[in-house]
């Protein structure tokens, strides 16, 4: 998840304001050179912008790190990961969701026992452990066939999900979940969170807690809420990539084409959803329609 403090309708009509007024400007002086925009893309090859578009993921902010590429801001897939995913993304364009509220291919399937998640944070593990103690209570107080029992750190037991710290050099990447469930119907492991900014200090007010309980919403199966228009949260466009989608698929296409739709859930953007995909740093437990969702792939316990 990213960090993006959210902006409220008149700080938005102040940036419209004074954009106009930047563009009017430019008009009256041709002598000003043109303003050159750049995504932070362009350092990924046409054919890697291209296979993480096949694979349902926009090439849109994507960076390459050790071992795979970072699309959405904190999913880290691999290039299996994208291969594998491609394979499966042309039945489901062909079925357009339109809305909010997504999940992937595959779900957690290996449910009788709870998930076991292990926190190893070195000095920040009170900080990690009570956070994650409390995102895991979140899932838990749902009755859903998913549970979620956190191991001790001095633990012998094999973890399903590890939750660790590292340094990524960036201070708005909050936290990071390694994909999605694969066909094996595990959960993705690890998630990883910003060590630097979730230190041994850290005073948590909720911000935590919601980040990892937004990974592990990955880690089972869960799609941004604004994937189809990550602006609502993220406040960047996407727009750029529609055309080159489009002739890919050779369909109209948008990027909310290429997630299942979660049936019952709003057809509107939903503020304060814990699977938005930037976060303003607030509290964000689930909201009603967030519980729909989960209850739709993880249904309440008979
Ligand atoms: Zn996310």
């Amino acid at each position: 998840m990213k960090y993006k403090p959210l902006l409220n309708r008149k700080k938005i009509s102040l940036i419209v304001l004074i954009l106009l007024s930047i563009a009017v400007g430019c008009k009256k002086n041709n002598s000003n050179p043109p303003v050159k925009t750049t995504e932070t893309s362009t350092n990924l090859t046409q054919d890697e912008k291209i296979s993480i578009a096949k694979a349902g993921f926009s090439p849109t902010n994507a960076i390459r790190v050790k071992g795979g590429f970072i699309v959405e801001g904190d999913i880290l897939l691999k290039q299996a990961d994208l291969d594998f995913q491609s394979q499966h993304v042309e039945e489901i364009v062909f079925k357009k969701p339109t809305t909010e509220q997504y999940r992937t291919l595959f779900i957690v399937s290996t449910l009788t026992n709870a998930i076991k998640v292990k926190v190893s944070a070195g000095a920040a593990q009170t900080v990690f452990t009570t956070a994650a103690t409390k995102a895991i209570k979140r899932y838990n107080d749902l009755g859903l066939t998913i549970t979620f029992a956190l191991l001790d750190s001095s633990s012998t037991d094999k973890e399903d999900i590890l939750i660790t710290g590292q340094d990524f050099g960036d201070p708005n990447i909050l936290g990071q979940s390694s994909g999605f469930p694969g066909p094996d119907g595990k959960p993705a492991t690890p998630i990883t969170l910003n060590s630097v900014r979730y230190n041994k200090d850290f005073q948590d007010k909720g911000e935590l807690v919601t980040v990892i309980a937004h990974e592990i919403g990955h880690t089972i199966g869960f799609r941004h809420t604004d994937y189809a228009n990550r602006a609502y949260s993220c406040g960047y466009d996407l727009s750029s990539w529609i055309g080159i989608l489009q002739a890919i698929f050779k369909i109209p296409v948008n990027e909310g084409s290429f997630a299942i739709y979660i049936p019952g859930t709003p057809l509107g953007g939903e503020a304060g959803s814990w699977m938005l995909a930037c976060s303003d740093g607030t509290d964000r437990p689930f909201t009603p329609s967030d519980i729909v969702a989960l209850k739709a792939l993880y249904p309440v316990k008979q």
